[in-house]
């Protein structure tokens, strides 16, 4: 049996998920074809369990404030056709309980397994037909008008007007990531943009970072940054330090913009004037250094912070004013080069993928291969942490399908 259909979609995560519902409602038939044995594994782990489905803080006028890329302004189109407010609005439609946690970040109130449903559900409300678990093999232009491509699948031969392109980024190959996306791009002559892991952790080893391998499971408020003045990139979020390295909201977010060899800046001083403070404490207080700076970074910290010079190891009373003004100063500028990253393992994105230029902002197409698509996160458009990444996949799945529809 030979099966034809308006659409193909390849990848039933995010984006695919989206865009077959769409697709399938506007009166398209829509196959959707996941390699793995269940359903949208990443929305399942994302969040925490619960899913940051969208971000309320998002400026869809000034996507480059929290996209990265060669062009953050391509997602401005899709963006603004499909914003968090209307998928707010389907969330609400599907009575899911939902709150916002930090900075404008909605998560579900029970899980993110709710989330998955409600999709599931509008692709039954298109009558889109899903294989799962369903390999392709190969994809292929023919010269027919009608059915634009073929596939070879583990479930046999398909052919389809529109194939769609949703497997998403090399993160956590372990519950189903490939390369699909990127070898489908590199088989139809559409330019990459180099791939690497980005909201991830950073390692450091050697001498340099021995006193502060203790420190694991530690976490405080940071100012990060990277980069030289010109393009410097800042956040404050939460540092964690973990076995390897450094973690948490603040090293994730720095971790995409990051060059390998450069250095991260790291104001660990909560308190802007601790130059003063220190001074005003040396005058009353007989207390070692360290205690007088637990006032101000936790303790252990502070600990292994003045294990770094023997001028910082003895009473705050004892200290030179030279010596406590540079502990402040060290304190407000740590600068240290990461030996790497965690990689994709540990990874919640990909940045880089399918080279926004060859592809139209207004429906995801490829400009050269007319019926070919690209939607999510194999695009070259990564998002903050934060919500950033799956409002993406919903806008980039959507104009897709609205594309698809109108034909
Ligand atoms: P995916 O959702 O990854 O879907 C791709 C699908 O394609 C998968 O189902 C996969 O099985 C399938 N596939 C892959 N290769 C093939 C193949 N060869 N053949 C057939 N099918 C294939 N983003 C947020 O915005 N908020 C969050 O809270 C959040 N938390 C995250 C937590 C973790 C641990 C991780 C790893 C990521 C998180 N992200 C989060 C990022 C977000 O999950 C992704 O950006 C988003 O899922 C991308 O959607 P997508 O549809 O493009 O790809």
């Amino acid at each position: 049996t030979f099966h034809h259909f308006d659409a193909i979609i390849i990848g039933a995560g995010a984006a695919g998920l989206f865009c077959a519902a769409h697709a399938g409602q506007r009166g398209l038939r829509v196959l959707l074809i996941d390699h793995a044995e269940k359903v949208a594994e990443k929305i399942r782990i994302s969040g925490g369990g619960r899913c940051n489905f969208t971000n309320r803080d998002l400026d869809v006028r000034a996507p480059h404030k929290h996209f990265v890329g060669q062009n953050p302004q391509f997602c401005r189109s899709a963006l603004s056709r499909y914003t968090p407010a209307d998928f707010i609005a389907l969330v609400d439609k599907h009575g899911i309980g939902h709150h916002e946690k930090h900075k404008g970040q909605l998560f579900a109130d029970r899980s993110a397994e709710d989330l998955i449903a409600m999709l599931l559900a509008e692709c039954a409300d298109g009558k889109v037909e899903r294989w799962q678990p369903c390999a392709v093999t190969s994809v292929s232009r023919t010269d027919d008008d009608v059915a634009r491509y073929a596939l070879e699948t583990s479930r046999g031969a398909v052919s389809a007007h529109n194939v769609v392109i949703a497997t998403g980024g090399l993160s956590i190959p372990k519950i189903g990531a490939t390369d699909f996306g990127y070898r489908i791009a590199t088989q139809f002559d559409l330019p990459l943009i180099e791939r690497r892991p980005g909201l991830v952790p950073m390692t450091f080893d050697g001498a340099a970072w021995e006193p502060y391998a203790q420190l694991a499971g530690l976490a405080l408020p940071v100012e990060i940054s990277t980069g030289s003045k010109k393009e410097r990139m800042a956040f404050v979020e939460d540092l964690l330090f973990t076995h390897r390295g450094l973690s948490g909201p603040a090293v994730l977010q720095i971790s995409s913009y990051w060059q390998p060899g450069t250095p991260l800046a790291i104001n660990l001083a909560a308190t802007e004037n601790m130059g003063e403070q220190l001074l005003a404490a040396k005058v009353r207080s007989r207390k070692l250094i360290a205690n007088e700076l637990a006032a101000h970074v936790p303790s252990r910290l502070a600990d292994a912070w003045c294990q770094q010079s023997a001028d910082w190891q003895r009473p705050v009373n004892e200290a030179s004013d030279k010596a406590l003004a540079k502990l402040a100063e060290k304190l407000s500028r740590w600068e240290l080069i990461p030996t790497g990253t965690e990689g994709y393992k540990k990874a919640e994105v990909t940045l880089g993928g399918v080279d926004t230029r060859a592809l139209s902002q207004q429906s995801m197409e490829a400009r050269t291969q007319p019926g070919l698509f690209f939607i999510g996160e194999v695009v070259d458009i990564t998002g903050w942490l934060g919500g950033y990444n799956f409002q993406w996949a919903w806008a980039s799945a959507h104009a897709c399908a609205q594309s698809l529809a109108a034909e």
